[in-house]
């Protein structure tokens, strides 16, 4: 597997060098929404520290992160007044991963409405209220 690329967009925004739209953090995770979201909702939870993906996790990296994940996705599922979580990991380009920076998914679900397909660019202004409701759920 090749090493941690440091200028990955996501270590990029752990750095401050490029802008995302905060949901929480804590010492060890940050969780900042999707910018092309598959459903309402739909954020992204990552350690602070470096780690390709679930293959180079340590466990205290996995721990934290799913903790994080947990409390942020009953948040999600009160804000966005959902029926379900579709919880999402992928590791390496063959397991469908785009962002090498262990990150993991949490989408929002209601009953009979599909997943939107991927790679579509959302409404910031949209993203950004659906942000403050669920920081305000936490
Ligand atoms: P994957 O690596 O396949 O698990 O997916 C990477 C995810 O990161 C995709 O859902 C993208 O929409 C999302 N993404 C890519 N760039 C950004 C960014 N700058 N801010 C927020 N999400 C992003």
């Amino acid at each position: 597997m090749p090493d941690y690329d440091t200028d990955n967009i996501f270590a990029k925004i752990l750095r401050g060098e490029i802008p995302a739209i905060k949901v929480y953090e804590d010492d060890d995770t940050f969780c900042f929404m999707d910018i092309m979201p598959r459903a309402d909702g739909h954020c992204l939870v990552i350690p602070k520290t470096p780690c390709r993906n679930l293959l180079d996790a340590s466990d205290a990296q996995l721990a934290a992160c799913l903790s994080a994940a947990k409390r942020i996705a009953h948040a999600a599922k009160t804000a966005l007044n959902a029926d379900g979580i579709t919880f999402q990991q992928f590791s390496e380009a063959a397991g469908g991963q785009e962002v090498f920076h262990l990150h993991f998914h949490i989408l929002p679900r209601h009953e009979g409405v599909p997943l939107r397909a991927p790679g579509q660019m959302g409404d910031m202004d949209h993203i950004k209220q659906i942000a403050e409701k669920i920081s305000a759920a936490l």
